[in-house]
């Protein structure tokens, strides 16, 4: 495996697999691997002939109240763990390399995607979506994969790079996989670095009470009030204050009142301790009752 910091050495290096037509895999992440990244790579490992893995913690998806010199790193474990799984070129450029003096574009994806759950502007706000949507552009231009993987655990985030790629034609396929989790249920985050024994222990509530929410709609649920609100009491019996618990359509994120045949993401963020949790299930109604 090649580590490459700079879009000129990026470029060399992948000009012999362009020649030859291969095909280009991309998983974009901001590093400190856990299982979760690696399950990406070991699909792009799957589909792809050159498989790229790119590392950067992007200042620009961090609002002024989350501490971007806190976010967990460590490059040389990360170059071990990728080579592990078989990936062919890691990219981890600096913020000067991805930011030069002068920059001054962003890509920006409609309010309706990116202003509300974790773009609400009273939670981390739409700029956090247009550093997302900007970097994720850069980044499909510099490498200009076939295919790009994204987890599920962000869902929101992989609806807007969805819309992104359709709507300004990027030459890309974007895979969405599911989402990895602990022996104890927590979906696996870099953030978890962030939580000592007891938080991760009242973390499992979250995965829990999801859990539950499934349960609910195979038992016929059909309000996503009374689902969220069940949520919601469970994570305060676990001693969790939730920033959000909502539905919303799947595929557009439209507020949802009753499960209507479409997949519903329910999707919850938490605070534990010093971490901001996100985790989410895509419920649908079952198709007996739709016909
Ligand atoms: P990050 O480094 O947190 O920006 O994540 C990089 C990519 O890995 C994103 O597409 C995430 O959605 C994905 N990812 C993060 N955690 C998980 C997980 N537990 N399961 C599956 N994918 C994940």
């Amino acid at each position: 495996m090649r580590t490459v910091a700079t879009k000129d050495e990026l470029r060399a290096a992948l000009a012999p697999a362009r020649r030859e037509g291969s095909r280009i895999g991309l998983v974009p992440t901001m590093g400190y691997f856990h299982d979760g990244h690696l399950s990406l790579m070991r699909r792009a490992r799957e589909d792809c002939d050159v498989v790229v893995v790119s590392v950067f913690v992007n200042p620009t998806q961090f609002g002024p109240a989350e501490n971007l010199d806190a976010y967990p790193r460590d490059l040389e474990r990360d170059r071990e763990l990728a080579a592990g799984v078989g990936v062919d070129l890691l990219w981890a450029p600096d913020a000067e390399e991805m930011y030069p003096e002068g920059f001054a574009s962003a890509v920006e994806v409609d309010a309706s995607l990116t202003a509300v759950l974790d773009g609400d502007p009273e939670r981390r706000g739409p700029s956090h979506f247009r550093g997302v949507t900007t970097i994720v552009a850069k980044l499909f231009n510099s490498v200009q994969p076939e295919v790009a993987y994204f987890g599920r655990k962000d869902a929101q985030q992989a609806v807007v790079i969805e819309r992104m790629a359709r709507d300004l034609d990027f030459p890309v396929r974007v895979e969405v996989l599911p989402t990895v989790r602990g022996a104890d249920g927590v979906a696996l985050s870099s953030r978890n670095s962030y939580l000592d024994a007891g938080e991760r222990e009242r973390a499992t509530a979250i995965s829990r009470a999801l859990r539950t929410a499934e349960r609910a709609v195979a038992d016929g649920e059909r309000s996503t009030a009374a689902l969220t609100e069940r949520i919601a009491a469970e994570l305060r019996e676990a001693g969790i204050e939730p920033e959000y618990v909502e539905a919303r359509d799947a595929g557009d994120l439209t507020p949802v009142s009753e499960l209507n045949g479409r997949p519903v993401l329910v999707a919850v963020a938490a605070p534990v301790g010093r971490a901001r949790l996100i985790d989410n299930v895509v419920v649908t109604q079952p198709e007996t009752e739709t016909k």
